[in-house]
């Protein structure tokens, strides 16, 4: 979307929002699993929690240290807005439940992905004057110990022995930057490359946690799963309270079956949590290896605007749309895209949080990215391709 009326772009939007304002002061989760859990920390942090609703009779009462409420009991409290916040599997199911008891979506209760990513945002900036990120990441190296043929970052590209990573001096002032603009973000993300090969993890481990812990609900590594991490990053990671997530890419690759094994077993010794994905089997190709569309600026817009990647990147200054794009133009040498960017240290005091809400919301001053035109966007699942094909042995 190309920005009309900046600062000014989503006012109707938080109007309407905050109509029922009272409603958003008090949040249930349904469900007090694995998702619940991870989403509170954003609400108690606003003040803004409840407790959870499940219907599991062995979590309700007191959970965990939560209180736990069943939907009949929450049906009794007056106000309050309900976050499904469940596995993918069960959603219709609870979705079907609300609704049996004349609860409305979008009105009485949200799925989690939908209110995380774009109603709270909002909320957060009009009705608390804060500024909230659901996602955001720090690309330290663009090095790693795979070489997948359809690397969304194009790290196969990269020469491992010359490529630079961010300087330990870089990655703070990134983090200084963001964190000075952005007052809560739902999950920080330290990636890569295999972000365990930067040198400097475990400091920038620390320098983050102890600076910023609390205005981070997950905060997060994602690696691999190639390499373990040694006990300096691991006491860091343990103390700051990190978790990994793990890819699996075992169905391509067997070997690291056992690699996980080894990885998780050191975590589960540390008390590290970390969450390995189940064996994928199939990704999407976004085509930047092949794709040009030689596109109009109409057409440009309207793959980004159906695109809604969620990927945030910080890099410095420089607040990215998506670090596909941002990667991919440097490591595969497109050189296009270079401004596509938001400078945070330029954003102005407090018309700075909407400028960066709308920028987050997919608002731009040309409405679109450079790479688009090299990408499938949201038609990229038309186009399932295997998992971490390797270019060459990579270990
Ligand atoms: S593991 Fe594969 S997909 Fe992930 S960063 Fe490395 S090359 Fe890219
Ligand atoms: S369409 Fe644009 S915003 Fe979406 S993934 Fe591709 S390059 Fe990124």
């Amino acid at each position: 979307m190309k920005w009309e009326n900046k600062s000014h772009e989503l006012d109707l939007v938080a109007d309407k929002l905050l109509q029922k304002a009272d409603k958003y002061k008090y949040v249930y989760l349904f469900g007090a699993g694995k998702i619940g859990i991870s989403l509170r920390a954003v609400l108690c942090a606003y003040g803004i929690f409840e407790g959870f609703i499940d219907n599991d009779i062995h979590k309700q009462g007191q959970f965990k240290g939560y209180k736990v409420y069943s939907l009949e009991e929450y049906l009794k409290k007056p106000n309050g807005i309900i976050v499904v916040a469940v596995g993918e599997k069960i959603i219709p199911e609870i979705l079907r439940q609300l609704e049996d008891v004349h609860l409305s979506k979008g009105k009485d209760f949200f799925l989690y992905t939908e209110f995380y990513n774009t109603i709270f945002p909002v909320l957060s900036v009009y009705l608390f004057d804060k500024s909230f990120i659901n996602l955001a990441q720090i690309s330290l190296t663009e090095r790693c110990t795979l070489r997948c043929k359809k690397c969304a970052h194009g790290c196969f590209a990269v020469d491992n022995s010359t490529t630079k990573d961010l300087t330990l001096e870089q990655v703070k002032k990134s983090v200084d930057s963001f964190f000075s603009k952005v007052d809560f973000v739902q999950e920080f993300v330290l990636i890569g490359g295999e972000p365990i090969l930067y040198r400097h993890l475990s400091n920038v481990v620390e320098y983050i946690g102890s600076r910023y812990r609390k205005q981070i609900g997950i905060y997060s590594i994602t690696t691999n799963g190639t390499i373990v991490p040694d006990e300096k990053m691991l006491k860091a990671c343990r103390d700051n309270e990190v978790m990994f997530h793990i890819s699996n890419y075992s169905k391509t690759i067997p070997g690291l079956a056992n690699m996980y094994k080894k990885l998780t077993d050191v975590l589960k010794n540390y008390g590290i949590s970390y969450n390995l994905d189940k064996e994928e089997h199939e990704w999407m190709d976004y085509g930047f290896d092949h794709v040009d569309r030689n596109a109009s600026e109409e057409e440009l817009i309207r793959v980004f605007d159906s695109c809604k990647t969620p990927c945030r990147e910080v890099r410095e200054n420089r607040f990215y749309f998506c670090v596909m794009a941002r990667s991919v133009a440097e490591n595969m040498g497109f050189h296009v895209g270079e401004n596509d960017y938001l400078d945070l240290d330029a954003l102005p005091g407090d018309k700075g949080k909407k400028e960066l809400l709308e920028f987050t919301l997919g608002y731009s001053e040309k409405g679109y990215l450079d790479m688009c035109n090299y990408c499938y966007g949201a038609d990229m699942v038309k186009y399932p391709i295997p998992v971490a094909e390797q270019e060459e042995k990579a270990y």
